[in-house]
């Protein structure tokens, strides 16, 4: 690769910025944001900057395949054949014996489209189940079923060039300065240079985001909907909405006007805990914005009420016909650096290819048909939390975990601990050792990392992304796509004779034919020598789709978008004597998720080393808990200790823990998913991570 310049994407969050790696005088390799990208215009967060160091740092790398005969024997090493022969086995096994819905995949909104793909049609096209979930179901499901109720498909409008054009960003639920720091710089330069933009942060802590805002929000946990339709109920009462654009492009409008106009807004207020006059405030900055952009991430999403979050929020832009218009649009930050290729895959037990319905028998034959085969199955599949419910209670036999530590992130982690525990076979396969989940493992599979195979990815604004491979993985390890084509051929399975991923790649882009997220404009050579595409670009001249519904014309059946009411609030957690505090979880600034990654790199751990809490003065001060004590804070579901800090940038009678420990020297250190609950929305199923009850005291 001597003097060889290569380009990729971020492997970490969801906004996407370009990477250049070039071999340095002495051979090694350098990364620089890439000058001329799209996306970060050369700019990289602390994360993407350090990318390299958790490259070359391959101490925990597992290389080799390792297996063990029985619980009861050792983990050993094993060739790639023994490996794979002794899987397929197993699932061939477990599925004459108790049908294909005993086995399920758990896979990750970091694997690579193709990845993604093909695991995909070798669950659902070839094993013959819907059990085939990932951690995007903790991420993005909720702001899904948002987009499809209300546009009609999963489908983000805008585009991130909207940034530089909005004057009014609404920012719910999310921290982009830390958890989506380019996107945030962006939103920073523009409003240097436009200083009447206005930014509202809705959020019950103060988090860095709140140091661009003029006017923060300051809300009780769980009550978005109130305030969203507290908000829509002030613009409609001073006709700060836009009658032409509901009439002529939108249906249910009557609906969500009776249901806002049922709860006053002292009521509201109160709810919220919000002043009125602020609720008041934002209806005014909206009503006067030309470009109003709503960005929203987890704290809408990981809700028992996630979806009516993302209905309430989308409502806002509808009402006001700010959707389809430059720096306008609803904007659902996403956590994962492909969580949105995953859904164009199917990837996901309630979905099927190119946005496709699993309920629908037709789509269902559409993609049987493309794979060549009878039918597949209309069972609906285990979700990612059910998965692991399954497992536990015995009816869920064996599970394939894929680029994901579900042992830490996801909630409830002791049942997901007891349920690893019981499951008849693991399978594991990852990149690090260091993964919480391996030590479970009844067979463990080496993969390539980031840089060490080639792929696409798919960003927050649709733009799709090639990934160069740039070394080889070390050991044996193998690209994730690699290792499920070898293992479908073990079992048998025809329709995995791939030459190159490319080949994967154009069998996943035909079965967007003709869909609204067609890319059959693509290929790996475009990708290489034109750069990025936002879909849809559905013919070799195509250069892409920036902005959707410019037209006002949504994927619904009659093409006009759908204002949503809510209805009753669904059961959080109730809060009690015993349990009076309402922990919420969430990212520090400079490590991802598990810590797997970036755990390895000294430098991230300068900004924040260890798990705390933070804590409110006057809830400190009950439980006599000065700032830098350790705290225990404690559920019927388990305990995590960790160091308190006391400050009033969180509301009093809520508690905050960071998402990424696991256990620390097996002791329950500040593994914050000890204690969140797996309730989870009744649509999306997606997971409550913001929201338990919990008490907290002096350890
Ligand atoms: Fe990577 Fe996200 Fe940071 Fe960009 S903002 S460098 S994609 S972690």
């Amino acid at each position: 690769m001597r003097n060889k310049e290569y380009h990729t994407t971020c492997s970490y969050c969801g906004v996407g910025c370009g990477i250049t790696i070039r071999e340095g005088k002495n051979g090694d390799l350098q990364l620089e944001g890439t000058k001329d990208h799209p996306v970060n215009q050369g700019m990289l967060c602390s994360k993407g900057m350090n990318l390299l160091y958790t490259v070359n740092d391959t101490s925990d790398r597992l290389k080799y395949p390792e297996m063990r005969w029985s619980k009861h024997h050792p983990m050993e090493r094993v060739d790639w054949d023994t490996a794979l022969n002794r899987a397929a086995m197993v699932f061939k096994s477990l599925i004459t014996k108790y049908g294909p819905d005993s086995v399920g995949f758990y896979v990750s909104g970091q694997c690579l489209t193709e990845e993604y793909y093909l695991v995909n049609k070798l669950t659902k096209g070839f094993i013959g189940t819907n059990n085939i979930d990932t951690n995007s179901r903790l991420c993005m499901s909720s702001a899904v079923v948002g987009y499809v109720k209300t546009l009609g498909e999963d489908s983000v409008p805008i585009s991130y060039e909207d940034i530089e054009l909005a004057d009014l960003f609404f920012i719910a639920g999310a921290n982009p300065a830390w958890c989506h720091p380019i996107l945030f710089r962006r939103i920073e330069k523009h409003k240097e240079k436009n200083p009447d933009t206005n930014i509202i942060v809705v959020d019950p802590r103060v988090t860095q985001t709140c140091s661009l805002a003029d006017l923060h929000l300051q809300i009780n946990p769980g009550t978005d909907t109130v305030l969203y339709q507290a908000i829509g109920r002030c613009l409609i009462e001073r006709g700060d909405i836009d009658l032409d654009f509901i009439k002529k492009h939108t249906d249910g409008f009557d609906a969500y006007r009776q249901e806002v106009m049922s709860r006053s807004l002292t009521e509201a207020a109160a709810i919220c805990d919000v002043p009125l006059k602020d609720i008041e405030l934002a209806a005014t900055m909206i009503g006067n914005a030309k470009g109003f952009l709503t960005m929203w991430a987890m704290g809408l999403n990981q809700s028992s009420e996630g979806v009516n979050k993302n209905l309430a929020l989308l409502g806002l832009n509808l009402i006001t016909g700010h959707v389809g218009k430059p720096g306008s649009g609803p904007f659902s930050l996403t956590g994962q650096p492909n969580a949105m290729g995953g859904r164009e895959v199917g990837g996901m037990a309630s979905l099927l290819a190119a946005h496709r319905l699993q309920q629908s028998e037709a789509h269902r034959k559409e993609v049987a048909d493309y794979w060549g085969v009878d039918h597949l199955p209309d069972k609906p599949g285990l979700t990612a939390t059910q998965m692991f419910e399954s497992l536990a209670d015995g009816r869920l036999k064996a599970i394939w975990i894929i680029c994901t530590n579900p042992s830490v992130s996801l909630p409830d982690a002791r049942l997901v601990d007891e349920a690893l525990k019981k499951a008849k076979f693991v399978i594991v396969q990852d990149i690090s050792r260091n993964a919480d989940t391996v030590k479970y493992a009844d067979l463990v599979l080496p993969a390539a990392g980031w840089l060490e195979k080639q792929g696409t990815m798919t960003n927050s604004e649709r733009r799709i992304s090639l990934l160069s491979k740039v070394i080889d993985p070390p050991g044996e390890a193998l690209p994730d796509a690699e290792i499920l084509i070898r293992f479908a051929r073990k079992m048998g399975f025809k329709g995995f004779d791939y030459k190159n991923f490319e080949e994967i790649y154009l069998e996943h882009a035909g079965l967007t034919k003709g869909t609204n997220i067609d890319i059959t404009g693509l290929d790996y050579k475009r990708l290489e020598q034109e750069g990025t595409f936002q879909w849809p670009v559905p013919s070799k001249d195509h250069r892409g789709t920036p902005r959707l519904f410019s037209d006002h014309q949504f994927f619904t059946k009659n093409k006009r978008a759908q204002i949503h009411t809510c209805g009753p609030q669904n059961e959080a957690e109730p809060l009690n004597d015993d349990y009076p505090l309402i922990l919420t979880t969430g990212r520090i600034r400079d490590q991802w998720h598990t810590m797997t990654r970036t755990g390895k790199v000294s430098k991230l751990k300068k900004h924040i080393d260890k798990p705390f809490l933070e804590i409110h003065p006057s809830d400190a001060a009950q439980a006599q808990i000065k700032d830098g004590d350790p705290v225990i804070i404690e559920n019927t579901r388990g305990q995590v200790s960790a160091l308190a800090k006391v400050t009033e940038d969180i509301k009093s009678g809520v508690v905050f823990l960071p998402m990424h420990w696991g256990k620390i020297l097996n002791r329950d250190f500040g593994r914050a998913n000890n204690l969140t609950s797996s309730n989870f929305d009744p649509v999306s199923k997606q997971p409550g991570f913001k929201y338990a009850a919990v008490k907290v005291q002096k350890y």
